[in-house]
């Protein structure tokens, strides 16, 4: 007798709780599958950048090393920058550890302590 009053009771118990959630199945057309292109995402100097790299440029902001060249004063290596100065690093002997910081100024043609001359020429800045 019992059992079967709280079965009775469950069934009212059913019946009375609202659904708490629903449930759909996601909806992918099969043009729009997976995530979209990070260049149509892009903005701003973002997007000028990955531009600049698809076009071949692996360098758009002059961070890579440069290999010196002959170095005389005639014909100095020349130093890329968009400002009126540049922090330019010489590794004056191939094997050494130590690397010659100076200061290089547009304009001003310099010499480091190993006997190279470096130029900075104007490149446009990135923005
Ligand atoms: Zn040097």
């Amino acid at each position: 007798m019992n059992s079967r009053l709280m079965v009775l009771g469950s069934k009212l118990a059913f019946r009375s709780s609202p659904r708490m959630f629903t449930t759909s199945a996601a909806r992918l057309s099969s043009k729009d599958e997976g995530f979209p292109d990070p260049l149509d995402l892009a903005t701003g100097i973002e997007k000028k950048e990955m531009l600049l790299r698809l076009a071949g440029n692996d360098d758009p902001y002059n961070l890579k090393s440069i290999k010196r060249g002959v170095g005389t004063k005639e014909t100095p290596n020349e130093i890329p920058s968009a400002f009126e100065a540049r922090i330019v690093g010489c590794v004056c002997e191939e094997d050494s550890s130590h690397v010659k910081w100076m200061w290089l100024h547009s304009g001003e043609p310099k010499r480091c302590y190993c006997g190279h001359w470096f130029k900075l020429v104007y490149k446009e800045a990135l923005v």
